[in-house]
């Protein structure tokens, strides 16, 4: 598994930076977004470290490390209690895509006020 030395997200996942997760295993974590954008708001983060999608596609283990995404989707979703009422996943790419944390990650969103935004 590949990590970044100066990377929030890495120190997240290894616990050099301590924080509450929403749900965890081996290959994913799940926390709540520090400035949410919706009533819930969670990010589904990979532990092993890709800039971004991009990334994640060129590299050999990419489609092992999205399955694992994956398979979190519906845990994390349970774990919120937003399984049934239904939420949006968001992977902001590159700058124009409005990322700014360069590990990727998808965007859990869920709650009031959705259907308001461009797609
Ligand atoms: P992006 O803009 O890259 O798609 O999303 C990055 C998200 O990470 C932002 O919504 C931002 O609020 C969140 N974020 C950045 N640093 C931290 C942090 O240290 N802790 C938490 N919980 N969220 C963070
Ligand atoms: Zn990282």
């Amino acid at each position: 598994m590949k990590t970044k030395e100066d990377c929030i997200f890495c120190k997240i996942s290894s616990g050099d930076i301590p924080s509450k997760f929403v749900w965890s295993n081996e290959d994913v974590i799940a926390f709540h977004d520090m400035n949410p954008q919706a009533p819930v708001h969670v990010l589904l983060v990979p532990r092993h470290h890709s800039d971004n999608i991009l990334d994640l596609a060129a590299e050999e283990e990419g489609r092992q490390v999205f399955s694992q995404l994956l398979a979190a989707v519906p845990r994390v979703a349970d774990a919120l209690g937003v399984s049934e009422s239904g939420f949006r996943l968001i992977i902001n790419t590159g700058k124009g895509g409005g990322q700014s944390v360069m590990h990727l990650h998808i965007h859990l969103v869920a709650g009031e006020g959705l259907s308001e935004s461009i797609v």
